[in-house]
């Protein structure tokens, strides 16, 4: 049921057909303000969404967990004794990297939707060798 008939209805029973009119107007303006300012909130309220979304994204893509070390834009895996094994993985999706030809090609991700490259320019033995003895 429509709620301006309501109000009609009651102001036509009580009211002059002045009062009315004014009455009508001004909770139409009132009803058009909140309707604005519900349109709005709900844009604001789902920028928001979008934007926390993203930040989680990117939070989660920054963070380097504990057990990874960051070495020439890789990420090096230390084991429970503190050694570190001769595999590059991608910072961002932390997955190991491949490489066919290292002297040749980057490291690449091979997550769908990653692609992350990176040149390493040491074997990655030697690398993990002086990560475990603590020499960078
Ligand atoms: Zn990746």
């Amino acid at each position: 049921m429509n709620p301006f008939k309501i109000i009609e209805d009651l102001i036509n029973e009580h009211g002059s057909a002045t009062i009315r009119g004014e009455r009508l107007l001004l909770l139409k303006d009132e009803l058009t303000i909140v309707e604005k300012e519900r349109a709005d909130l709900y844009k604001k309220c789902s920028d928001l969404e979008k934007e926390v979304i993203e930040l989680r994204d990117k939070l989660a893509k920054a963070s380097i967990p504990p057990e990874f070390t960051e070495y020439q834009g890789a990420l090096f895996k230390r084991d429970a004794a503190g050694s570190y094994s001769p595999i590059a993985y991608c910072p961002e999706c932390k997955r190991p990297l491949f490489n066919t030809e290292p002297k040749i090609f980057p490291y690449s991700c091979s997550t769908r939707g990653c692609g992350y490259n990176v040149n390493i320019h040491e074997d990655l033995q030697s690398i993990a060798n002086k990560l475990t003895d603590g020499k960078r």
